[in-house]
């Protein structure tokens, strides 16, 4: 039996990302930082909404019992879940970016497969799309 000595180099791209070790490991802490902190705050999110029904600190329990007569304790709960739908969104976007860093295609545009570069990856170490991309999606979801 003849045994093939191939060097099993993974050559199959030759784009090199230009990003180098330590900046890849910066964005993961960035990002995992960035996850605790808003799971964090989405916890505290779901926490008054499920509280606020026992008992608020102080005079504010019975002020917010009359207003809930007139449906403006809804309208609060609704805005607390919105902000955390959004913070889930970002959660999803955060553990896409873990994935990609896991994978080595991190800072790589989906639309292009271009290089992100680094200064907007500093801004938004989430993101998956170049500037150009992201504007085009914008527009075109702007668009109907
Ligand atoms: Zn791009």
């Amino acid at each position: 039996m003849k045994k093939k000595e191939q060097h099993n180099n993974s050559n199959h791209s030759n784009k090199k990302n230009p990003l180098t070790k330590n900046q890849i490991e910066h964005y993961r802490d960035t990002l995992i930082q960035l996850k605790m902190q808003i799971m964090k705050n989405v916890d505290s999110l779901e926490n008054d909404n499920l509280n606020s029904n026992k008992e608020s600190s102080g005079d504010l329990s019975s002020y917010s019992l009359h207003m809930a007569d007139m449906g403006t304790d809804t309208y609060d709960k609704e805005l607390a879940m919105n902000v955390a739908g959004n913070e889930q969104d970002i959660l999803y976007q955060i553990d896409q970016a873990l994935d990609r860093i896991n994978k080595g295609t991190y800072g790589i545009c989906e639309m292009h497969q271009d290089f992100i570069p680094t200064s907007r990856l500093n801004a938004i170490p989430w993101t998956s799309y170049c500037k150009e991309a992201q504007e085009k999606i914008e527009k075109d979801g702007r668009k109907g």
